[in-house]
């Protein structure tokens, strides 16, 4: 019996890497896998308050409503894949510095110094919208399977390995090192929150101002872009977003996005 389950994982495990030879990448994770990597990774940013000192929501309701209503209005274009399969949990991050990351299932994390160097919430939702592409299109799974390799993966999935799993959430949760994206996710992230955006009221191309906005800061020593460092910047990528971007409209809601600014305690 052991055998023909075993058996069967081959024949599956076969089948979606065929399958996705297409996509030109290979993810042997599942789905849900993505979701427990990122509660594995949630609970250890809450368990590190003083790493990440994270915005109770229940004491600070007002920012929340702000980041939530960004946050529903990108899954309300209809465009992301996993829109009512992962949680979309958004968390603020009370700390100067200017980046935001993604964890696996659509964990999100946002610095208030980020938020409140932004000019309006058409660049913040383009900001949320790339990162919402890295979770959707499962980048970082994706990474871990060619960084893992192929065959360690195939004793994980057939059981022989049960333990690895574990220890690779721990991994990922104590460094954040591998939340780290290549050139290829950084275009097709790019790509799709330009997508998403288009399918809102927000203006797609304001993706493009935050990151002219954020060059701009390159040698600050008071606010250098973390972000840059995650999510390393392809020299062209303004020329890519303004291709896929050509042509659109949209609004900045500069009154309400200094609303949700002016919402956030010091520091
Ligand atoms: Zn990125």
């Amino acid at each position: 019996m052991k055998n023909h389950i075993r058996l069967g994982g081959i024949l599956i495990l076969t089948m979606t890497l065929t399958l996705c030879k297409d996509d030109r990448s290979v993810n042997i994770f599942t789905v849900s896998q993505d979701i427990e990597f990122g509660i594995a990774l949630d609970e250890e940013i809450m368990a590190n308050p003083a790493d990440y000192p994270v915005l109770p929501k229940a004491q600070y309701p007002v920012p929340y409503q702000h980041l939530e209503r960004i946050r529903d209005n990108l899954l309300a274009s209809g465009e992301l894949k996993y829109a009512d399969r992962f949680p979309w949990e958004v968390k603020i991050i009370n700390d100067s510095i200017l980046n935001a990351f993604a964890a696996p299932g659509g964990y999100m994390y946002f610095y208030s110094g980020l938020i409140k160097f932004l000019e309006n919430e058409s660049q913040f939702a383009g900001v949320m919208a790339h990162e919402m592409a890295h979770a959707d299109r499962r980048h970082s799974t994706d990474n871990l399977t060619k960084q893992y390799g192929i065959s360690i993966m195939v004793g994980m999935i057939l059981g022989d390995n049960p333990g690895q799993l574990a220890e690779i959430a721990a991994g990922m949760a104590s460094g954040l090192s591998s939340l780290a994206f290549s050139r290829q996710n950084e275009y097709e992230a790019d790509e799709y929150a330009v997508r998403y955006m288009k399918k809102t009221e927000y203006q797609p191309c304001a993706l493009g101002d935050f990151f002219s906005l954020l060059e701009a800061q390159v040698g600050s020593t008071t606010h250098p872009p973390v972000f840059l460092s995650t999510h390393p910047s392809p020299e062209d990528r303004l020329d890519k977003i303004n291709e896929h971007c050509a042509g659109t409209t949209g609004q900045g809601f500069e009154s309400r996005y200094l609303e949700f600014k002016n919402s956030l305690p010091a520091y």
